[in-house]
């Protein structure tokens, strides 16, 4: 009985992992997920911390592989479009696709910047900069805290 139990939650998680479409549940959804989150991830992905430059993991991944969120799984940023950008934090021109990302004013730190953030959970990833390389002439400045990356 204990293994067929094991065995529906591992499908009901699958489940999860693959639901595009109910992005209104953002805050439920990452409550269910930080569950996972060391304390250094959760800071950082849920109140929206930065990390320190040049401390984090993914900072010279080159590739090739893909960038998922670390609280809910979204696929956000390949490595293809990945560059060093000198600022000390994964950098990139733009996202995997136009919808897995969202954006919003930041005024914090008597600055005004554009915030991202995960567009299924919410998950705070970093902020994006109108100094990057063409086509697109972005930085994605984002945190490795707020990564988890897969080899492709
Ligand atoms: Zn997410």
């Amino acid at each position: 009985m204990s293994d067929q139990n094991n065995d529906q939650q591992e499908q009901s998680h699958e489940r999860n992992i693959q639901d595009d479409d109910q992005q209104e549940q953002s805050h439920e959804r990452l409550n269910y997920w930080v569950e996972n989150l060391d304390p250094e991830q959760y800071a950082v992905i849920v109140e929206g911390a930065t990390e320190p430059p040049f401390t984090g993991k993914y900072l010279h991944v080159k590739g090739p592989g893909i960038f998922h969120c670390a609280a809910c799984g979204q696929a956000l940023f390949s490595t293809k479009d990945k560059y060093d950008s000198g600022s000390g934090w994964p950098s990139f021109s733009r996202p995997i696709s136009g919808n897995s990302i969202g954006e919003r004013k930041d005024t914090s730190y008597a600055m005004m910047r554009i915030e991202v953030h995960c567009s299924r959970c919410g998950g705070h990833l970093g902020h994006v900069f109108d100094d990057g390389p063409p086509p697109t002439g972005k930085r994605y400045c984002i945190n490795s805290l707020s990564l988890v990356y897969i080899e492709t």
